[in-house]
């Protein structure tokens, strides 16, 4: 295990589009970084090896956020090494369907990653955050939770529970030096978008005419961890080309 005085960031989605833009960004902004993945380890192994090869300091592991047991083992196994003090939840997916055909396995299965997800990562992190009266907690939603989308009532439902619960987290842990906000994105160019919204669907939907970039979200989200963001809690910040 490295020993530092760097603080350590968790990134759950790490692996994906936007999560490996934010641990780049983290670990450019001198934090030592975990690179979370559930089925994409080696994507998560070689950012580490390239976030190493740029002099930053980065670790990955593995697990299912939707798996309670493996989650709150790999978290001690973690914690071990001391206090993660800054937690970007942003593992998500989305199983689409209009609502009259919607099935409740798609339900339940979006749910279960961002909310339960939500849950099972970031609960047994605050008690040590706490300790030491200063943390990050930063829920990366969706302009679907703020507008609405048609075909996605299970992915809007999911993301806006994160906003109502990024509230209700922030005022308990304000008085501890811990802010908890939201940062719901529009439509970014990552794998997760480009299989939804085609040229023509950009164009009509977002007034930039463009999809934004991860790493546009990520800087977002590094301000967001950053100590000159320290007044700002229980926040909703929408990112999105002018959409909404
Ligand atoms: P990707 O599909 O590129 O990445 C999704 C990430 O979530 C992957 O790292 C994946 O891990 C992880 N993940 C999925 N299921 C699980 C699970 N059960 N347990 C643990 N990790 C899991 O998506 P994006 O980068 O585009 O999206 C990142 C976040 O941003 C999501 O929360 C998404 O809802 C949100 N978002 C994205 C937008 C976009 O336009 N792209 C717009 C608005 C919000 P692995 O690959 O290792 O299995």
């Amino acid at each position: 295990m490295t020993t530092t005085t760097r603080k350590r960031a968790l990134v759950t989605g790490g692996s994906g589009g936007i999560g490996a833009a934010i641990c780049r960004q983290l670990a450019q902004d001198g934090l030592q970084v975990i690179v979370h993945a559930n089925r994409g380890l080696a994507a998560a192994q070689a950012l580490v090896e390239a976030i190493r090869a740029q002099g930053g300091q980065a670790e990955a592991i593995a697990f299912d956020v939707t798996d309670a047991a493996a989650t709150a083992a790999a978290l001690e196994t973690l914690l071990l090494a001391g206090p993660i003090q800054i937690v970007v939840n942003n593992a998500g997916i989305h199983d689409d369907a209009v609502f009259p055909g919607m099935q409740l396995a798609q339900w339940q299965r979006v749910l279960d990653v961002s909310l339960n997800g939500f849950f099972h990562v970031t609960q047994p992190l605050t008690l040590p955050m706490i300790r030491t009266r200063w943390g990050r907690i930063i829920n990366i939603t969706s302009v679907a939770a703020l507008a609405g989308n048609r075909g996605q009532v299970n992915y809007s439902a999911a993301k806006g529970a994160l906003h109502a619960a990024t509230k209700s987290l922030a005022l308990e842990l304000a008085s501890r030096g811990i802010t908890v906000n939201a940062v719901a994105p529009g439509i970014i160019a990552t794998a997760m978008s480009e299989a939804s919204f085609d040229a023509e669907a950009i164009a009509r939907l977002v007034p930039m005419k463009r999809a934004g970039t991860p790493e546009e979200v990520a800087d977002l989200v590094g301000f967001l961890a950053s100590d000159r963001a320290a007044y700002i809690s229980g926040q909703v910040i929408s990112i999105n080309g002018g959409m909404i």
